[in-house]
């Protein structure tokens, strides 16, 4: 099972369908960091391999994990274009 991306653990993580952004703040403001746009640690499909989405309109919505602990959905990292991965924290 796939680890919290919060808390480090595994124990109240289980398997759920959860729903990624139709596009992340780089990709709607053409790479431009907006003040005052409040990122909600949500991923975008854009940040995703490509392959491991579903077929449009299903394509936000991917498999990943859901941590009870934290109420924080998450995908693994496996999921996740390298470069996209440019978090500010
Ligand atoms: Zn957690």
């Amino acid at each position: 099972m796939q680890a919290c991306l919060r808390c480090k653990s595994a124990e109240q993580v289980r398997p759920k369908a959860i729903l990624i952004g139709a596009a992340s703040p780089a990709k709607r403001f053409n790479g431009e960091e907006k003040a005052g746009y409040q990122r909600l640690d949500q991923l975008a499909v854009d940040e995703c391999k490509p392959e491991r989405l579903k077929a449009p309109p299903l394509e936000q919505l991917v498999e990943g994990f859901y941590c009870d602990l934290c109420g924080h959905g998450f995908v693994a990292c496996e999921w996740l274009k390298a470069e996209g991965n440019r978090r500010s924290r």
